[in-house]
């Protein structure tokens, strides 16, 4: 089995109304919506997948559009932002590009060597979008996400010592310290981040839900459980989720982690050209699929 997580499989936060959110993820951020289906736990509400043009690993965000959800706030024990990458070259471009079409941002700050600006989506979650050498010019495929902890050790310990990452720098300023731990290849690192909130941490509309990592096959995402039971974590059973299979158990910090396969992935009931296109269901909820159909509100793509 592989001793390293090969990195992330997708990222999943909560929205407010669907339409504001496409039309976000897909005009100002340029990717493409790449399944439109339902919360497998809630038929009656969305699950949106944005990705690139061809749904690579690695640039997966999913939102659960809660039409009545309050509020949240990021805070320790969640999850806080994840960032796009973009290459150096086509860096001044897109912040350009924003700033013509009335696009605020944050920044550019500095963050290990790199610039880092923030965009905010229609429910004020940060959007971060950093520079990277070997990124394309086009944003799409995550740099990295932030995990914000109250003790960075225990889940650096678990990321590290069973998950396989590596320390690959730490900065310290003004009382917040960032820890960055990477995997192989060019995988998108996690940051571990611990500063004083400004909020009480709440789950709610505008923060992440959870983060999930990748495994090759169904064999290497149970010996992966098997490593994370041995290692003292409470894991779920393997969940069939339709494009991918899914564990989830929570971090030691109090992060939602899930490990999810590559197989079959988003080709499973579309073709590539078509991804995104149609209301998918999955076979459970196929009879139901007028009255679903009836209660989710149009969505428009492009409109
Ligand atoms: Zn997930």
């Amino acid at each position: 089995m592989e001793d390293r997580i090969k990195g992330l499989h997708h990222v999943t936060a909560i929205s407010g109304a669907p339409q504001e959110n496409v039309d976000f993820f897909t005009k100002v951020m340029d990717q493409r919506l790449v399944k439109k289906t339902v919360n497998f736990d809630a038929p009656d509400t969305y699950h949106l997948y944005y990705g690139t043009e061809t749904a690579d690993p690695g640039s997966i965000l999913t939102f659960f559009p809660f039409a009545d959800a309050g509020p949240g706030h990021a805070g320790p024990g969640m999850a806080s932002a994840y960032a796009y990458k973009l290459n150096p070259k086509a860096f001044d471009d897109w912040m350009v590009h924003w700033a013509e079409h009335a696009i605020d941002f944050d920044g550019p700050v500095e963050r290990f060597g790199s610039r880092v600006i923030t965009l905010r989506d229609p429910d004020g979650a940060p959007v971060e979008v950093a520079e990277d050498a070997a990124a394309p010019d086009h944003p799409g495929l995550f740099h990295g996400v932030t995990l914000w902890l109250d003790d960075i050790g225990p889940t650096r310990d678990l990321l590290v010592d069973v998950m396989g990452y590596g320390e690959a720098g730490h900065e310290s300023a003004d009382g917040t310290e960032r820890l960055r731990l990477a995997t192989e290849g060019d995988a998108p690192h996690v940051d571990l981040l611990r500063k004083t909130p400004d909020h009480i941490a709440r789950q709610g509309k505008g923060t992440i839900h959870h983060v999930a990592f990748r495994a090759h096959d169904d064999a290497d995402q149970l010996e992966w459980r098997d490593r994370l039971l041995a290692a003292g974590m409470q894991v779920t059973p393997v969940i069939d989720r339709q494009y991918f299979n899914a564990i989830y158990f929570r971090s030691p910090g109090g992060v939602l982690f899930e490990i999810a396969t590559d197989p079959p992935g988003f080709t499973r009931d579309e073709t590539l050209a078509d991804l995104g296109k149609g209301l998918k269901l999955p076979p459970q909820y196929e009879g139901r699929r007028a009255q679903i159909e009836r209660i989710l509100p149009e969505i428009r793509v492009g409109a």
